[in-house]
């Protein structure tokens, strides 16, 4: 039961699906950060295509093994060329609606800016599956820090600084290529996928394994699904209702 139809039709129908729903999980990717400014990685104007050094930095293996990378990763992050300044748009806020109308049951994203928590979304209610760029993690150890607690000690001269609790490397809390994703994230995602009544697919192409696997899990067992996206995915035939259009204009009215 695909919908392929009007654009303002295929919108009033899914707002439906939503106000019929009570426990939507939602997934989102980089197409709904796009209008707050943080590119998306891949695209021609994408992060990584301008800026191969931060592509290199993304590798486990090269940011282990080469102090210079870390080096030249730390004094980009502490020169604020990192998305300083970036705030949530009309479709993170369109999000929290979900969540005031009782209805947020998971919120899953691939993105790593923390702009839905920015926008109000319940911190607890979020699972960020490819991690948090606004903190920091030794991977030796299990300690944690805010992002800018760590820049400060680059600022004041500290080029590459090392863990304060074991002398371990530090990284950008974000899972690298090469690394693995948290296995407690992903089974709250799979159970969020598997409890939901609503799957609300916004920003993302769907072929990011395995987090993409969700959709289709929520739908076999019995779900609903909406795909929100700039661009055709390879699930759109799973979907109740796809939508190809402008995120931050078409989500506020799919919310509510
Ligand atoms: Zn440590």
């Amino acid at each position: 039961m695909s919908g392929y139809g009007q654009p303002d039709a295929l919108v009033e129908a899914a707002a439906a699906l939503v106000a019929e729903a009570q426990r939507i999980c939602v997934l989102t990717g980089a197409g709904i950060s796009t209008d707050s400014g943080i590119p998306d990685f891949r695209g021609p104007n994408g992060l990584w295509t301008k800026d191969p050094a931060a592509e290199k930095a993304s590798n486990i293996g090269t940011y282990l093994a080469d102090p210079e990378v870390r080096r030249r990763n730390w004094e980009r992050r502490a020169a604020g060329a990192l998305w300083a300044d970036v705030e949530p748009n009309d479709g993170h806020r369109a999000l929290v609606r979900l969540q005031d109308r009782d209805k947020l049951h998971t919120l899953v994203t691939q993105n790593v800016d923390e702009l839905h928590q920015r926008a109000g979304v319940d911190p607890a209610r979020v699972v960020e599956i490819h991690g948090t760029t606004r903190k920091v993690q030794c991977l030796s150890c299990d300690y944690r820090a805010d992002m800018e607690v760590v820049l400060e000690r680059v600022r004041a001269g500290e080029a590459d600084p090392p863990c304060l609790h074991c002398g371990g490397i530090l990284k950008s809390a974000t899972i690298s290529f090469g690394q693995s994703l948290v296995p407690h994230d992903l089974q709250r995602a799979e159970q969020a996928a598997l409890a939901c009544d609503l799957y609300l697919a916004v920003g993302t192409s769907l072929q990011v394994f395995p987090v993409n696997e969700t959709l289709p899990v929520a739908v076999r067992s019995g779900a609903r699904a909406i795909i929100l996206n700039g661009q055709p995915t390879p699930m759109d035939h799973l979907a109740d209702i796809v939508l190809n259009a402008d995120i931050s204009a078409t989500l506020p009215l799919i919310c509510g």
